[in-house]
C-alpha cells in the first residue's frame, strides 16, 4: 500500500469513526485505484479521492409512528446522497435493525461505482432505517412507511434522487411509500423504482438482481468455455436476490443445494427444484416465515442454525462449484473463503453487497478463481431500475423479453468493461480491480469536467 493511501485511510478513519463497513468499502476500492493514481496524477491534484469519499449530502431524520396498540414508536431514517456526477442519485432503501450511518455510507459509496458500470446515467445514493418490518402487521408497516416518506419526500424527485428497495424493502413497502409521496406532492412520477406493474413498474425488476448475477457468473464461466449446466451451487439468503438467483440457475441447468435466513440454513442434496422454490417464495413473500420450515416440509433437507459469532459459516462448507452469497455484508469470512476453495468452488458471484470480508477477498484473488464482486455482479438490479426510469419518462412499458434482453446486454457489457480495465492496468482476470477502476474512471472524469463542486 502506498504512503498516500496509508495516510488517506488513517485520516478517513479518524474523521469517520465507528463506521467499519465504510472504511472497508473505501479500502477495497483504493487498493485497486493505486494502479490508476500512479498513471494519472490529474486525479490526485483534483482531489478526486478526497471528494468521492465525502457524501454530497447526508440526511438523517426522526421517524415517529403508532403501533397497533396505539403506542408511539421512534426510528431513525437516513438518505445518503453520495455522488451525482453522472446522473440523479440512485440506490435502494434498507429497513433492518442493523442499519446505521456507516452501513449506509458503505452502500452508497459502492453504489456510485456500480451505477457507473451499468452504462446508464445514474449517480449513487442509499438510505433506509433501523426499522424492522419482521413481526410487524401490514398496518404498522404502512404507518411507518408513510411517516418515513413524509420527511424523505422533500429531498427526492425523479430528476434529483430516485430510491428503490433493498433488504426489508420489497413491493409492499415501495407501494406504501409511493402512495404517500403522490399524496404529498400531488403528482404521479417515477420517484421510486421497484413499483408494481399496474402503476409504473417494469417487468423483470423483481428478478433483475438475481438474474443479472447469474448472467454475470455465466459470462465469467464463458471465459473458460464453460457454462452453468450441471454445476452445483451454494446460495445464501432467501429473499428477493436469492430467490431469483435460484430461478435463473435452474433455467441454465445448474443445481442449488442451500438457502438461508438470519437464523440458519438448509442443505438439500437433491437440489431445490421449481416446486420447492415456489414453496420458498410463498414462505418468504406471503407467509413471511422462516427457512427452517423448508426442512419440515421436505424431509430430504437438513436444517442447521447459524451462529454468527463463530469464525466460519457451515453453509460455505459443502462440496460445490459455484457460490452466490445473496444475504448481507461480510457473510463470507477469510475462513469461509478458504472452506469454499477447499470444497472445489471456483466461481463466486456476489448477489449481496460486500458479502466478503477483505481477508476473504484476498483468499479468492490469491486462488485466482472467477470472483465477481457485488458492484459488478449485482448491478442488474439497479440497471433495470434505470430502465424503469426510462419507461416512466417515455410513459410506455417494454415487454418481458425486451427488458430481459437489455439486462443480459448490460451484464455482458459490465463483464467486458471489468475484463478490459483489469487487463489495461496489468492485472488480468482480477474482476475486483476491473470493476473498481472501470466504475471510477467514468465518475472521476465527469467530476473533473464539472469543476470543483
Ligand atoms: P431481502 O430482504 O429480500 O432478503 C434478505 C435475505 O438475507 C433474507 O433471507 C434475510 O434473512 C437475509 N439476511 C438479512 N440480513 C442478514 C444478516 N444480518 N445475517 C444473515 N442473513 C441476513 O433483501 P434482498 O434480497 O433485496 O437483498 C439481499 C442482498 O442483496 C443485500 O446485500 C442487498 O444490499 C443486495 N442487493 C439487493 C438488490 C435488490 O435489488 N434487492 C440490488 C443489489 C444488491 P431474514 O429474513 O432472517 O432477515
Amino acid at each position: 500500500m502506498s504512503e498516500y493511501i496509508k495516510t488517506f485511510m488513517a485520516d478517513l478513519k479518524a474523521k469517520n469513526p465507528a463506521e467499519p463497513e465504510f472504511h472497508q468499502a473505501v479500502q477495497e476500492v483504493l487498493d485497486s485505484l493505486e494502479l490508476v493514481l500512479e498513471k494519472h496524477p490529474e486525479y490526485r491534484s483534483a482531489k478526486i479521492i478526497e471528494r468521492i469519499v465525502e457524501p454530497e449530502r447526508v440526511i438523517m431524520f426522526r421517524v415517529p409512528w403508532l403501533d397497533d396498540e396505539g403506542d408511539v414508536r421512534v426510528n431513525r431514517g437516513f438518505r445518503i446522497e453520495m455522488n451525482s456526477a453522472i446522473g440523479p442519485y440512485k440506490g435502494g432503501l434498507r429497513f433492518h435493525p442493523s442499519v446505521n450511518l456507516g452501513i449506509l455510507k458503505f452502500l452508497a459509496f459502492e453504489q456510485v461505482f456500480k451505477n457507473s458500470l451499468t452504462t446508464l446515467p445514474m449517480g449513487g445514493g442509499k438510505g433506509g432505517s433501523d426499522f424492522d418490518p419482521k413481526g410487524k402487521t401490514d398496518n404498522e408497516v404502512m404507518r411507518f412507511c408513510q411517516s418515513f416518506m413524509t420527511e424523505l419526500a422533500r429531498h427526492i424527485g425523479p430528476n434529483t434522487d430516485v430510491p428503490a428497495g433493498d433488504i426489508g424493502v420489497g413491493g409492499r413497502e415501495i407501494g406504501y411509500m409511493f402512495g404517500q409521496y403522490k399524496r404529498l406532492k400531488n403528482e404521479f412520477t417515477g420517484v421510486l423504482t421497484g413499483k408494481s406493474l399496474n402503476w409504473g413498474g417494469s417487468l423483470i425488476r423483481p428478478e433483475a438482481t438475481g438474474y443479472g448475477c447469474v448472467y454475470f457468473a455465466s459470462e465469467m464461466l464463458s471465459t473458460k468455455n464453460q457454462s452453468l449446466e450441471g454445476k452445483i451451487c451454494l446460495v445464501s439468503g432467501s429473499g428477493n436476490v436469492a430467490q431469483f438467483t435460484v430461478e435463473k440457475i435452474l433455467d441454465l441447468g445448474g443445481k442449488v443445494v442451500t438457502l438461508s435466513d438470519s437464523n440458519g440454513y438448509i442443505y438439500d442434496e437433491k437440489g431445490i427444484d421449481r416446486e420447492k422454490l415456489k414453496f420458498v417464495m410463498h414462505l418468504k413473500n406471503v407467509k413471511r416465515g422462516r427457512i427452517s420450515e423448508y426442512a419440515e416440509k421436505y424431509k430430504e433437507a437438513v436444517y442447521s442454525n447459524i451462529d454468527s459469532s463463530l469464525p466460519a459459516n457451515p453453509l460455505w462448507n459443502h462440496k460445490a462449484d459455484c457460490a452466490f452469497p445473496s444475504a448481507t455484508q461480510n457473510e463470507i469470512s477469510g475462513a469461509d473463503a478458504q472452506n469454499l476453495i477447499k470444497n472445489g468452488v471456483y466461481v463466486v458471484a456476489e448477489g449481496a453487497n460486500m458479502p466478503t470480508t477483505l481477508e476473504g477477498v484476498e483468499v479468492f484473488l490469491d486462488a485466482k478463481i472467477l470472483y465477481g464482486p457485488g458492484k459488478a455482479a449485482n448491478a442488474g438490479g439497479v440497471a433495470v431500475s434505470g430502465l424503469e426510469m426510462t419507461q416512466n419518462s417515455m410513459r410506455l412499458n417494454w415487454t418481458r423479453d425486451e427488458v430481459d434482453n437489455r439486462l443480459r446486454m448490460i451484464m455482458h457489457s459490465i463483464h467486458k468493461s471489468c475484463v478490459s480495465a483489469a487487463d489495461r492496468f496489468g492485472t488480468p482476470g482480477n474482476y475486483v480491480n476491473g470493476a473498481n477502476i472501470a466504475g471510477f474512471l467514468k465518475v472521476a472524469d465527469a467530476m473533473i469536467d464539472q469543476g470543483v463542486v
